[in-house]
């Protein structure tokens, strides 16, 4: 195999060989592995309190182990790695195919993906279920293909892909967790364990982000930290008839929505502790304009909006792109994501409620510290309870936090990239899509990333920290396999970006205003395309 210049892009026959390869196995073998992966509910531990008596996560991570082993990739070791009590971890080395690529001190590429899924969710179309694959039109629908079944098998396919052209490449390895969706408590652990085994890894490829779109290559430029827990208010110890005590027993959830107002402008969704905002670097700020440049309107107009009051479309906070990107990356929001004290409405009586509990999930900006922020929301909700209420905010427990500690997850904000980086990824964008390279923020917090920059790279050298390209990641769950073969094509891999799906896909699917116009109701008016269909997570 000839030296060549990695950052010049590929030759164009060569280039051609690669997405051929890349398109041939994703059809041939990705897919059919994916619809096997779909059926098995791996929920994260977070989520299935029996993981490991039901033995879903160890299921999907020795089917995928399995099919690794079975491509027989010259040199390629594996092993389920599997520590007490915890979820298991593929672990895989392919050995360089470059000159002096497997020398003590060359360069490995770690790539990173994980097997354990979200919970099932609801709102999914009649047709449709989490653990019932479907293929239709080109996408796979159901839960955790995109998020983040595809990243062994694309990971995979990328070396193979460049094997098969003869091209060389460094030494790289795989690690593929089963409790990502849990805040990756395991991983540490595993990470230390493999240090040995690791190399010096100078690039980690996370195939567990988000993409633009289908276009171009992107890159995760900064991920927002997480605080999540319960906030329970308990002002009885059991339920009263509310004519009986309503007026004069306070209502557990007028108490919850008081507390709530501390945290939350309600009428703007603007957070009001200062503590929570960071300021945005100004290099983000120039990504943003450029991003909400090449994205236009998608940016906003990707989400399912339901049909609003006037028939026309709901409403994002803003409309102006710029800020719209902002909004989700840089700027702390509420959301709550469940509740627990409620009966269903089909059983709701005149009873005045003992308790009320929410899970909040506070979205922080990349710059806040998760910890820090943690404490304050703890003693801002807890603090002063009106009415003497017993409040509590129990925070979830992250990776690496003593027990019983509020802990949050710090954001990410990728170090400066380096210019080889920058000049590859260019190119690879240039060769395969004849477009730039997209740089673009992410809403969500990824624990791998914390782990790469303190623990991968206690062993690594400091390139590592100048590099963390995340891939393109799936939120909606269902995988457009053209979209998946471009992205394998750049020898990386991409999941559902989300915002293709909400052009592509939401323009293919039953629109919301359709179903309306069908039962004769009022459809929306004046929008420039129909409601996307609410049938996704
Ligand atoms: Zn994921």
């Amino acid at each position: 195999m000839n030296a060549r210049d990695h950052s010049q892009p590929l030759p164009s026959d060569q280039a051609k060989a690669l997405a051929a390869f890349a398109t041939r196995s994703w059809d041939e073998e990705i897919v059919p592995a994916l619809t096997r992966y779909v059926a098995i509910p791996a929920k994260s531990p977070m989520f299935d309190a029996n993981w490991e008596r039901n033995g879903y996560i160890e299921r999907v991570i020795t089917d995928a182990a399995a099919w690794v082993e079975g491509k027989k990739l010259p040199g390629l070791k594996l092993e389920v790695v599997r520590l007490a009590g915890r979820t298991p971890l593929i672990f895989f080395e392919v050995p360089a195919t470059r000159p002096g690529g497997n020398d003590a001190k060359a360069p490995t590429i770690c790539l990173y993906g994980h097997l354990d899924k979200q919970p099932e969710f609801n709102g999914w179309r009649t047709d449709l279920g989490p653990w019932t694959p479907k293929y239709e039109n080109g996408k796979l629908y159901g839960r955790g293909s995109a998020d983040d079944g595809y990243a062994v098998y694309a990971a995979l396919t990328a070396i193979m892909a460049l094997d098969k052209q003869g091209i060389p490449r460094p030494r790289c390895v795989g690690i593929i967790e089963g409790c990502e969706e849990s805040g990756s408590p395991d991983l540490p652990a595993y990470l230390e364990l493999l240090k040995p085994r690791m190399g010096d890894v100078a690039l980690v490829v996370c195939l567990d982000s988000g993409a633009g779109n289908y276009d171009q290559l992107w890159l995760t430029t900064n991920l927002r930290g997480l605080v999540s827990g319960v906030l329970n208010v308990e002002i009885l110890t059991e339920g009263i008839h509310s004519g009986d005590a309503s007026g004069l027993v306070p209502s557990s959830f007028r108490i919850l929505r008081h507390l709530l107002e501390r945290l939350e402008d309600s009428k703007t969704g603007r957070l009001l502790p200062e503590s929570f905002h960071c300021t945005i670097p100004a290099n983000r700020l120039e990504q943003a304009r450029a991003t909400a440049a090449i994205l236009g309107d998608e940016v906003w107009k990707r989400f399912p909006w339901a049909c609003g009051a006037d028939g026309g479309p709901t409403l994002p906070t803003t409309t102006d792109r710029v800020e719209a990107l902002l909004n989700r990356t840089w700027r702390p929001a509420l959301s709550v994501t469940g509740v627990e004290g409620f009966p269903d409405l089909g059983s709701a009586g005149n009873v005045l409620r003992p308790y009320t509990a929410f899970k909040l999930s506070l979205r922080l900006p990349p710059l806040v510290d998760g910890a820090e922020a943690a404490l304050a929301l703890k003693t801002l909700l807890e603090d002063n309870a009106p009415y003497n209420a017993r409040v509590t905010f129990r925070p979830d427990g992250r990776a690496g936090a003593a027990a019983g500690t509020p802990s949050g997850a710090t954001g990410w904000n990728a170090p400066q990239l380096a210019p080889w980086l920058e000049n590859v990824l260019e190119a690879a964008s240039q060769a395969h899509y004849g477009a730039p390279l997209g740089y673009m923020g992410q809403g969500w917090h990824h624990s791998a990333h914390e782990h790469a920059a303190e623990g991968i790279s206690a062993v690594a050298d400091d390139g590592l920290r100048r590099a963390w390209p995340a891939q393109q990641r799936a939120r909606s769950e269902r995988i457009p396999a053209r979209a998946l073969r471009q992205a394998a094509d750049c020898g990386g891999g991409a999941g559902d970006g989300g915002l293709p799906v909400g052009g592509r896909a939401a323009r293919q699917a039953t629109s919301c205003c359709a179903r309306r116009r069908r039962r004769g109701r009022d459809a929306c008016r004046g929008r420039s395309r129909p409601c996307a269909a609410r049938s996704r997570n």
